[in-house]
C-alpha cells in the first residue's frame, strides 16, 4: 500500500479527535437518509476510536451549498442514522466554529461523538482556507481523515487542516480503499480487464491512459464509445460524440495497438430517436441516421461478461449506457451482474458503478465496492490523492 500514516501508528489515550468523514449521502424530501452507506463505512473507525476513549468530533460535507447555510443540506438527518447505526448518542453542534462548538467539544465525554453541521455551509472549506481550518482544528489536536470520497479535493478539511493538528493519519475504510485499489495497480494478478463507460471520454482521458498501460483487456461502454467508433469511422447516428476528442481516441487505440492492449468497442447497440422511458427502443449493429446509442446491445454485453470472467482482476468505473432510463439499463446491469460473478478480484470504482451492482443486489459479492467515485478515478491516474500527500507531509 501506498505510504501514509495509519491508526495503528497513532498514539492515542482519551484524545479529542477531528474525524473527517464522508457523510455526502442521498437523503428525501424530509431530510431522511435514503442510502446510508457511507455512513455504515465510517463505523469501523468511529468504533476504533470511542473504543479508545477518544472523543470523537465528526465532520463532513453533503451537497453543494457553497458556501451558505441551506437547510437541505443539513446533516442532521445523516447524525440521526448515525445514533441509530452507533446505539448511542450523536451530539449535534449546528455550528461550526466558535465559542458554542468549541465548548461542545470540551464538555464531550471520553468516548462520546459529535457530528458538526455541513463544512460547506462555510465558504472556507472549499477555498482551503486555513483561517476556517484553523477554527476547526482549535476542536481537537488530533486529526483523522476517514473521507476517501473527498481525498481528491484540496478543500479546508481535507488539506489546510493537517498542518496545524499535532498528529495525524488516515482511518480504516482509508486504508481499505487504498488496499483493494493498490491490487489493482500495484503487480495485480494478470488478465486484468478494466471496463469504463461514461459520458464523455473528455472526463476519462487520464484514467484511460493510466489503464492502458496497466491493463491487458480495455472495455468501453457508454457514451464515450461512439467518440472511439466515430474515430474508426464507424457510423454513430445521432448518438453523442466529442467531435474534439476524435484524434485522441484514434491516437489512444493506437497506442494500446502498440503496446498489445486489446480494446473492445461495442459491436451492437440498443438506440432510440429520443432519450425517454417510453421510447421505441431497437437493437442494431450499425446505427442508423438521426438515432442515439443509449446502451450496449446484448451481444456485446454477453462478449464483455464472458472478458469479465476469464479475467484475474477486475476494475469498472462508468455506466454503459444511459442506464437511470429504463429501456438502457440492461447493458449496465448485465456488466454488474458479471463483475459480481467474477472468480478473479474484482474492484467497482464508485458513482453510477457502484449503484449498478446495488441496484442489482450483487454488492457483496464485489470484493471492493468504492465508496469514492471521482476519488477512485483520481486515485488509478495518478497513483496519490491531494488527501494522501497533505497526511504523509506532516510525518
Ligand atoms: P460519468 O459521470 O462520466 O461516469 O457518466 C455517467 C453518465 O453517462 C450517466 O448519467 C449516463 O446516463 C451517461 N451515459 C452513459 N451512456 C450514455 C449514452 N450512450 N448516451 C448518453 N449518455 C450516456
Amino acid at each position: 500500500m501506498i505510504s501514509v500514516p495509519t491508526l495503528a501508528g497513532l498514539e492515542l489515550s482519551g484524545e479529542a479527535v477531528l474525524l473527517r468523514v464522508d457523510f455526502n449521502v442521498p437523503l428525501d424530501k424530509q431530510g431522511n437518509v435514503t442510502d446510508d452507506t457511507r455512513i455504515r463505512a465510517a463505523l469501523p473507525t468511529i468504533r476504533h476510536l470511542t473504543a479508545r476513549r477518544c472523543k470523537v468530533i465528526l465532520c463532513s460535507h453533503l451537497g453543494r451549498p457553497d458556501g451558505k447555510r441551506v437547510e437541505k443540506y443539513s446533516l442532521v438527518g445523516a447524525g440521526e442514522r448515525l445514533a441509530t447505526l452507533l446505539e448511542g448518542e450523536v451530539i449535534f453542534s449546528p455550528e461550526l466554529t466558535g465559542d458554542g462548538v468549541e465548548q461542545l467539544a470540551r464538555d464531550l465525554p471520553a468516548g462520546g461523538v459529535m457530528l458538526l453541521e455541513n463544512l460547506r455551509f462555510e465558504p472556507g472549506e472549499q477555498a482551503n482556507d486555513p483561517a476556517f481550518a484553523a477554527s476547526l482544528a482549535r476542536l481537537a489536536r488530533v486529526f483523522v481523515n476517514d473521507a476517501f470520497g473527498c481525498m481528491h479535493r484540496k478543500d479546508a478539511s481535507i488539506d489546510a487542516i493537517v498542518p496545524l493538528m499535532e498528529r495525524v493519519a488516515c482511518g480504516l475504510l482509508v486504508e481499505k480503499e487504498l488496499e483493494a485499489l493498490g491490487r489493482v495497480l500495484d503487480s495485480p494478478k494478470r488478465p486484468v480487464v478494466a471496463v469504463l463507460g461514461g459520458a464523455k471520454v473528455s472526463d476519462k482521458i487520464a484514467v484511460l491512459e493510466s489503464l492502458a498501460r496497466r491493463c491487458d483487456t480495455l472495455l468501453i461502454g457508454g457514451a464515450m464509445a461512439y467518440t472511439f467508433l466515430r474515430a474508426l469511422d464507424k457510423p454513430v447516428g445521432a448518438s453523442r460524440v466529442e467531435e474534439d476528442k476524435r484524434l485522441l481516441a484514434k491516437r489512444i487505440l493506437e497506442r494500446c495497438a502498440e503496446r498489445g492492449t486489446q480494446v473492445l468497442l461495442p459491436d451492437d447497440h440498443v438506440v432510440a430517436a429520443t432519450l425517454s422511458a417510453e421510447a421505441e427502443a431497437q437493437v442494431v449493429t450499425a446505427i442508423p441516421d438521426g438515432l442515439m446509442g443509449l446502451d450496449i446491445g446484448p451481444v456485446t454485453a454477453a462478449k464483455y461478461a464472458e472478458v469479465i470472467a476469464s479475467a484475474q482482476t477486475v476494475f469498472w468505473n462508468g455506466p454503459m449506457g444511459v442506464f437511470e432510463v429504463a429501456p438502457f439499463a440492461a447493458g449496465t446491469l448485465a456488466v454488474a451482474q458479471a463483475v459480481a460473478k467474477a472468480p478473479g478480484y474484482t474492484v467497482v470504482g464508485g458513482g453510477d458503478s457502484a449503484a449498478a451492482v446495488a441496484q442489482m443486489g450483487v454488492a457483496a459479492e464485489v470484493d471492493h465496492v468504492s465508496t469514492g467515485g471521482g476519488a477512485s478515478i483520481e486515485y488509478i491516474e495518478d497513483g496519490d490523492l491531494p488527501g494522501l500527500k497533505a497526511l504523509r507531509a506532516k510525518r
